[in-house]
């Protein structure tokens, strides 16, 4: 796949960039590890105030910022612009909370491991490989490296291929805010080079943010060098809706959870489980809302949804839609691609959906809900926990005992209740099942990519 940016609200490429040699990528992983042998002498204090200035630079160039991701993978232009304000706040997270997570933690009783004292500390592993996708082309790295910096790791990018513009903005931003040359570095890559940059010695771990098949192959991989590896891979997140909880509230919040950042978001709400005594009113609700959404160009400012990022992906959703409609899914709200230029697809809804349909299984990557009308709580649960995915999961109830059933049984790293699915730097990020292990943000983020080392002093 050639590395380029291509329009796709229009499907013109603007510009390719040549692909590093291996000499170059050898370059790149060495400057790395300079550079973290430099920063392996640096203390908190250092890197707040270079994590700290990075932040402040990708905040005065926002506007810049956003139109380069709305122009290279085709989210509305005020999403671009929030996407990058989120990095910025997630920069200024870990600036002001690294050391507090990462202070040597003194046991409490040192005498039961027969010690005069002992204690934990986190220590930095080295040059981090980190293979991210385009859908949030700023924030999933920065979800990565603002973290791994601040605990003193350096790290090497391997973007997705349609996103090399915002990659090589990544490639100068750390050391733009002071970081040590090479703190941060982009490689352009193909994913069939990932598997040698993984060998090198030099390497210590691997962050991978994709899709299933990448993260088996790149966790495979790192398996065999015996590195740590944190995957955060695909999801098809339940919104389950009872009775008691706000109806309008859930059908309006339905409908950004699930077209949000076009449909391309790995937490965004994919089938919609709603009780059957509030079935028939809340899909009349969705439906009607999912209709009325503008689809059209994503630098416009009355456009809620935009271009699917991809040629490939769009007709992956779309054969996903086909096979479920050829299989009797009826069709609520849109169905099918927008006719012209650019990769658009209508914002659709489909029902009476049966097990054989591969929707029911699949990740649909784009504006695409899948609506289940459930008799009770339990076949809720049942459904919702019947895809090999377990990313995160939103509950409207305004029912205790319901919230409790569901937060106890739902199989996913998060539960929202009466509310969508969000990331944010203070709450842990992850999932379970096929959608991978490890987590991201919080304390638990930055701990990730770090020995954590146990002091023994008798
Ligand atoms: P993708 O095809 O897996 O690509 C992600 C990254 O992996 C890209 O840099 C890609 O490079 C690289 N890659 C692909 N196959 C690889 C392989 N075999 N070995 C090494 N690297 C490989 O995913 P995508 O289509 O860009 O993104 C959509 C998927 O990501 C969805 O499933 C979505 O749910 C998931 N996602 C998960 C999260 C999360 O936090 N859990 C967040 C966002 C997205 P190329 O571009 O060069 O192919």
């Amino acid at each position: 796949m050639a590395i380029a940016t291509t329009n796709p609200a229009t499907g013109e490429t603007i510009k390719e960039f040549p692909t590093d040699d291996t000499a170059t990528t050898d370059r790149k992983i060495g400057e790395a590890q300079t550079a973290f042998e430099s920063l392996h002498d640096t203390d908190f204090a250092a890197r707040a105030r270079w994590m700290q200035a990075s932040a402040d630079i990708l905040e005065s160039e926002a506007d810049e910022v956003a139109s380069m991701l709305t122009l290279e993978m085709g989210k509305p232009l005020a999403q671009a612009k929030a996407e990058a304000l989120k990095c910025v706040k997630n920069m200024r997270f870990y600036a002001e909370n690294a050391e507090g997570f990462l202070s040597d933690e003194p046991l409490a009783n040192p005498a039961a491991v027969g010690a005069s004292g002992a204690y934990v500390r986190y220590q930095p592993l080295g040059v981090i490989l980190a293979v991210m996708p385009w859908n949030y082309p700023l924030w999933q790295v920065i979800r990565f490296a603002a973290p791994a910096l601040m605990a003193g790791n350096t790290g090497v990018l391997k973007h997705a291929s349609n996103v090399p513009q915002s990659a090589l903005y990544l490639d100068t931003l750390f050391e733009r805010g002071g970081f040590p040359s090479g703190s941060f570095r982009t490689l352009l890559i193909g994913s069939r080079e990932v598997k040698a940059v993984l060998e090198d010695s030099r390497v210590r771990a691997v962050t991978l943010t994709g899709s299933e098949p990448a993260g088996r192959s790149v966790a495979s991989i790192a398996g065999e060098q015996i590195k740590k590896s944190v995957m955060e891979l695909g999801g098809s997140d339940p919104f389950i809706v009872m009775p008691s909880a706000e109806l309008d509230a859930a059908a309006t919040t339905a409908v950004k959870a699930r077209v949000q950042n076009n449909g391309q978001s790995c937490i965004a709400a994919k089938r919609f489980l709603v009780h059957t005594d509030i079935y028939d009113a809340f899909a009349a609700i969705f439906a009607q809302k999912m209709s009325d959404l503008i689809v059209g160009d994503p630098m416009d400012a009355g456009t809620d949804v935009g271009p699917l990022a991809t040629e490939s992906g769009r007709t992956d959703l779309a054969e996903l839609v086909d096979d479920a409609v050829a299989k009797g899914a009826k069709v609520l709200a849109g169905g099918s691609a927008v006719d012209g230029p650019g990769w658009f697809y209508q914002p659709t809804l489909l029902s009476e959906l049966t097990d054989e349909m591969r929707i029911v299984q699949e990740e649909t990557f784009g504006p695409v809900a899948s609506l289940y009308r459930v008799a009770d709580r339990e076949e809720a649960l049942r459904i919702a926990n019947q895809t090999t995915f377990g990313l995160s999961s939103a509950v409207w109830t305004n029912d205790d005992a319901e919230e409790e059933f569901f937060t106890r049984e739902l199989e996913a790293g998060a539960v929202f209740i009466n509310g969508m699915t969000a990331s944010s730097p203070e709450l842990p990020f992850g999932g379970v099942k096929a959608s991978g292990f490890g987590r991201e943000l919080a304390a638990e983020g930055i701990r990730e990519f770090c020995n954590v080392k146990s002091v023994w002093r008798r």
